[in-house]
């Protein structure tokens, strides 16, 4: 059996740094970074040549030579002394040109998205201006302007990527301007400029922040490039694009010249890219494990052993040992741990736990539903009329989905199309798994919504899911599931979204449903009222295992265990609410003033 590796870290920064630490490329990155700068920092007192002092005696010396480890430049230069100072001011440049860019874009792009109007119109042309001519090109004009200095071109490689922060920044914040907390901050009194620098930058901070990780590595480029073009560094002071562009002439007799800062721009803007990939995943939640993910057709199956079905065999449904996990980054969260159910041909079995019990993850699974990452089988099997589901092929458990077995869910508003109208839902739930042409569909589809109970189905059948009520809704829901005969149906909290009235109708539409095709279910919910009116028997399930199974009437009479108890106790009574208000009254009031008060 599975286990919690490790459980939640307390705090959150720690949580936040082990999802980077968890993305390998993103701390290679990060690593290959840290080591860069801690050699930046220590140039001016590590024991380096003067990179400037020239040696003609000694021009073009290969690496490894005495005295230079990286060999010479054509002026007898050494050659790691100049990369180490020269990586040093590619990096101020590409990060100075970063800030600056994000400072003026942001503030651009706040304004912009506040204020509106005229005054969003302008920026953004001027923006738009900005944006019209290509990217490089633009940069070398303004250093042809400007004239050819490192600093120019700091200046020209800020500018141009303004446009990329202004933009982003002004969508956001045209987003959070019509937010509620925004009004609020209003009415308690707080000036634009309050509301922008507290309310408005603080959110569009984590944007700003992926943004810059993001950029930088380009800037370091983009400087390289004008350097390379000598528009950049000027003689004899070096960054990594002169260096580039001095090694150009001697490419092919001495090729280490051009090689060693080619082969550090290389490394520090794929490790500046990799570390902003990590950063943009860490600080989306949707990406918590760290790498980025699109869940697969199917649930990852990960088990030792395939276990043998054990029960008897008129179970339509079989759930052996089932082990579900989910991942984030290197821990293992165990939902569903080492639970075994059956469910015989026509029967009802009632899956109850309270929310968070691990009820719709088993029901997933059956099916390989379960999103993954993160979730896994990790241990145990699912038979369905004998067939083992988790050992099939995506493609063939998908031809199962609907016909062996079908769900109904807890929300019909959410899981059925909102543009298309019922009719059609039903009839393409009919064709996805039946070979029947257009109109045979359609009526199977009227028939289908006849049998649920829908007033009037023939009128309806054009109707879209807003036009109906909940219960309406629930009905289609379910003539969907109906539409290929499934072996068992998987119903996950069908009546919770709804109010006790049609929970009822509901209710006794699947009882009847039952009676007229015996059909197989297995209902999940989470109130024993609902369980005593429906099922045969009952799987208590808390944290992720059965606790106690039998018939509904012998668990209801007698609950063996203690969780059982307290969820018979949770039904509310008729009656029973005056009397649970005075014990509380008693409990919280001086004696007197409680009876009074109610
Ligand atoms: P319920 O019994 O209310 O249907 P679930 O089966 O949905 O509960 O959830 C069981 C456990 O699995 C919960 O602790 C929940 O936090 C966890 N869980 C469910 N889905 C995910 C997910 N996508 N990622 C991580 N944990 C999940
Ligand atoms: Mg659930």
């Amino acid at each position: 059996m599975s286990q919690t590796t490790s459980l939640a870290p307390t705090r959150h920064r720690a949580s936040l740094w082990s999802l980077l630490l968890a993305n390998r490329l993103a701390t290679l990155g990060l690593i290959i970074l840290l080591l860069v700068l801690i050699t930046e920092l220590a140039a001016p007192v590590m024991p380096l040549q003067d990179p400037d002092a020239t040696n003609l005696l000694q021009r073009l010396l290969p690496p490894m030579s005495p005295n230079h480890l990286l060999g010479t430049d054509p002026l007898g230069r050494d050659l790691l002394s100049r990369l180490i100072w020269g990586t040093r001011v590619s990096l101020v440049v590409g990060i100075s040109a970063t800030l600056m860019a994000a400072l003026f874009g942001t503030f651009i792009g706040l304004v912009a998205g506040y204020a509106g109007g005229r005054t969003d119109s302008v920026l953004m042309r001027l923006i738009d201006m900005l944006m019209a001519f290509p990217y490089i090109l633009l940069a070398l004009v303004i250093v042809a302007v400007l004239g050819p200095s490192l600093i120019n071109a700091l200046y020209a490689i800020a500018v141009v990527n303004i446009p990329f922060f202004a933009r982003n920044i002004r969508g956001l914040t045209i987003g959070l301007r019509q937010r509620d907390f925004i009004h609020a901050a209003r009415l308690s009194g707080k000036n634009h400029f309050q509301i922008l620098l507290t309310e408005v930058l603080p959110n569009v901070l984590p944007v700003i922040v992926i943004t810059m990780s993001t950029t930088v590595g380009w800037m370091i480029l983009e400087t390289a490039g004008l350097s390379f073009l000598g528009l950049g560094a000027q003689p004899p002071a070096a960054d990594l694009g002169s260096m580039l562009g001095q090694g150009r002439a001697q490419m092919f007799s001495a090729p280490h010249v051009s090689l060693v800062p080619g082969i550090m721009i290389f490394l520090l803007v794929m490790s500046f890219n990799l570390l902003g990939d990590g950063i943009r995943d860490m600080l989306d939640p949707r990406m918590k494990s760290g790498v980025q993910l699109r869940a697969s057709e199917m649930t990852d199956v990960n088990r030792p052993a395939i276990p043998a079905a054990r029960f008897a065999n008129d179970a339509v449904l079989e759930v052996v040992d089932l082990e579900v996990d989910f991942r984030s980054g290197t821990r293992r969260q165990a939902a569903v741990k080492g639970i075994s159910f059956s469910v015989r041909a026509g029967e009802c079995l009632g899956l109850i736990g309270e929310s968070g019990s691990g009820k719709s993850v088993t029901a997933l699974s059956i099916m390989g539903l379960v999103a993954s990452p993160p979730g896994e089988v990790s241990g145990g099997a699912v038979y369905v009329s004998g067939e083992e589901m988790l050992s099939l092929t995506p493609s063939q458990l998908q031809q199962r989905r609907g016909t062996r077995v079908a769900y109904i869910f807890q929300d019909p508003l959410t899981t059925l199309h909102p543009q298309i109208s019922i009719g059609q839902q039903v009839i393409e739930a009919v064709q996805a798994h039946q070979p029947l042409s257009r109109r045979q569909a359609e009526i199977k589809a009227r028939a289908l919504l006849d049998s649920v109970g829908i007033p009037d189905a023939g009128k309806r059948f054009t109707a879209y899911p807003h036009q109906l009520s909940g219960g309406q809704r629930q009905r289609v829901g379910i003539a969907m599931a109906l539409a290929n005969d499934p072996d068992i149906i998987i119903a996950d909290e069908p009546t919770t979204a709804l109010d006790v009235t049609v929970q009822a109708h509901i209710l006794a539409l699947l009882q009847q449903l039952r009676r007229e095709r015996g059909l197989t279910l297995l209902f999940i919910t989470h109130d024993f009222g609902v369980i005593a009116q429906i099922c045969d028997r009952v799987a208590v399930m808390r944290q992720g295992e059965i606790v106690e199974t039998g018939d509904t009437q012998q668990v209801l009479n007698a609950p063996q265990h203690e969780y059982t108890h307290r969820l018979i106790a949770s039904v509310p009574k008729l009656g029973q609410g005056r009397s649970f208000l005075q014990h509380v009254a008693r409990l919280y009031m001086p004696n007197n003033t409680a009876e009074k008060s109610l």
